[in-house]
């Protein structure tokens, strides 16, 4: 199990193709937003702006 805080975020865009799916930033929790980032390892989603500082 990843511990909390230890992550080495890899983020990548994922985009949905529907209204029906959207997502709040995790960390700011912004949104809904049509795209948002996805850590691959834990994730975590976050905002452009979140996944800068993350
Ligand atoms: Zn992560
Ligand atoms: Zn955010």
């Amino acid at each position: 199990m990843a511990k909390p805080g230890k992550c080495e975020h890899t983020f990548k865009v994922i985009k949905s193709d529907t209204t029906l799916i959207l997502w709040n930033c995790n960390m700011c929790h912004s949104g809904p937003h049509w795209w948002i980032y996805e850590c691959a390892k834990c994730k975590l989603k976050a905002c452009k702006t979140c996944m800068a500082k993350a």
